[in-house]
């Protein structure tokens, strides 16, 4: 049945995950405080409802991981275990409606590939491409393709091979509407044993880099970028003191605004247009695919990421983010912070969002600028925190039946979580 292990080392790598990137989780949920009593790695789907037969019979806890790049410590497993590594399961499948359908375990960069080469597009990737496609639609939310195609919940998936933890020892197909508690909701209705995405005919992207002398010259175009002909896979946009760690392909200047955009080939004259009329330059224009990629592993929580790798001697938290504010009254969004505030901005179909960076002076102050971030009209999302943030009554009401032992990655559904994070932050 796969592989069993209780190597130690091997035990204490998959018991975290990246919520390092948070100071506060750095200390709620530091490597080594929680540890699973045994990594299990099936090997064929039908593992999976046998491992959970036999840990529902015997009251141990499981929770799922794909490759643990989770941000909020949702993969830990706080009551011990079985950590069940969904590596696994890597096929991936070709439909002939043109959907994917993929493994749990299988990388999201491996799913693109063989999508490519029939001529599909994948809806939606996030930064991290290299992660599951079970850990994505489990964990994950946005990324590439959002802007177009919303997030995990907005019609991505297609179906599910759901394993409930009742007992049963089955494995069920979930569709549809119903797909809704299984979807951003850490495994703890069931585990997803493999997933059908939707795809699009194949388009040629072109990877953009632009600069501008200013924060408002950069936000002139970036606002636009919604009404182009097609609309852009993704487009980041950085302040110049997040610029220098990006590790971009060609020479970014330290001291503009930085524009990235995956634009659809045929639209990228119309966007330089647009960027040379709005003041800025366009520093490369790349049509090889990998560069798109390489584009979009600069998005999202990397440049945070980027920035803390770069300046190990200072803590920097973010705060997930979204609303016009952010591109109309950045000073007011800065200075809910103290010391320099940064912004990493990505666009959305209903407007910007934004990690907002800035020095950590502990958790008491983190939290308190959710409200003054709230009160200028701007969504907030917090990734200092593990608790499932999307859909928790449906969430609830579904595990009272798929998981009435509370076994499923235990600590992580509560109808109360501490923080109000279900705000839409404008992905949605
Ligand atoms: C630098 C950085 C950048 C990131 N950028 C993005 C981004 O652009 N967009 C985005 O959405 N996220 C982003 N993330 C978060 C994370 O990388 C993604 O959500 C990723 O897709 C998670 O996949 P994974 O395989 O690493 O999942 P894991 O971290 O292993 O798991 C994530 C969650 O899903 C659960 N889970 C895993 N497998 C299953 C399964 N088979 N069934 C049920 N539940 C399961 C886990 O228990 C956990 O709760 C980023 C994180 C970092 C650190």
């Amino acid at each position: 049945m796969g592989s069993v292990s209780t190597d130690v080392a091997l035990i204490a790598k998959v018991s975290s995950d990246w919520s390092r990137m948070s100071p506060v989780l750095q200390e709620k949920v530091p490597p080594g405080r929680y540890l699973a009593d045994v990594v299990v790695r099936p090997a064929l789907p039908e593992h999976v409802p046998a491992v959970l037969k036999v840990a529902f019979e015997h009251d141990v806890p499981v929770t799922p991981r794909g490759a643990g790049t989770g941000n909020y410590g949702q993969a830990t497993p706080f009551d011990g275990g079985i950590l069940l590594d969904l590596r696994g399961l890597d096929s991936i499948t070709v439909n002939p409606t043109g959907t994917v359908t993929a493994g749990a375990g299988a990388r999201m960069t491996a799913m693109d590939k063989v999508a490519r080469a029939a001529g599909r597009d994948i809806w939606i990737f996030p930064s991290t491409k290299s992660s599951t496609i079970g850990g994505f639609v489990g964990g994950g939310s946005a990324g590439t393709g959002t802007i177009e195609k919303g997030t995990t919940s907005d019609g991505y998936v297609v179906a599910a091979t759901v394993a409930p933890m009742d007992g049963s020892g089955t494995m069920v197909t979930v569709r549809g509407e119903d797909l809704t508690p299984y979807i951003h909701t850490y495994g703890v209705t069931g585990i997803l044993v493999d997933v059908e995405v939707r795809t699009d005919p194949a388009r040629d992207w072109a990877a953009v880099y632009a600069a501008f002398p200013s924060y408002d010259e950069l936000v002139a175009v970036h606002r636009t970028l919604l009404d182009l002909p097609q609309l852009p896979r993704l487009a980041s946009a950085d302040e110049p003191a997040l610029v220098p760690t990006l590790p971009a392909p060609v020479a970014l200047d330290p001291a503009r605004y930085s524009l990235r955009v995956i634009a659809e080939a045929s639209t990228v004259d119309e966007l330089a247009r647009r960027v040379h009329n709005g003041g800025g330059e366009v520093v490369a224009v790349l049509a090889d695919y990998a560069e798109t990629d390489r584009l979009s592993g600069m998005s999202y929580n990397h440049p945070v990421w980027f920035l803390q790798r770069a300046h190990p001697d200072r803590s920097w938290f973010h705060m997930e983010t979204g609303g016009a504010p952010l591109w109309d009254h950045p000073d007011a969004v800065r200075a809910v912070y103290d010391g320099p505030v940064h912004l990493h901005l990505e666009l959305f179909r209903h407007g910007p969002g934004a990690m907002v960076v800035a020095g950590y002076r502990g958790e008491e102050a983190v939290l308190a600028g959710i409200p003054e971030l709230e009160a200028l009209g701007i969504g907030v999302h917090s990734p200092h925190q593990w608790y499932v943030d999307r859909n928790v009554g449906l969430a609830t009401e579904t595990a009272r039946r798929t998981d009435p032992k509370g076994l499923l990655n235990p600590g992580k559904l509560t109808s109360t979580p501490p923080v109000d994070t279900r705000v839409n932050i404008g992905v949605r």
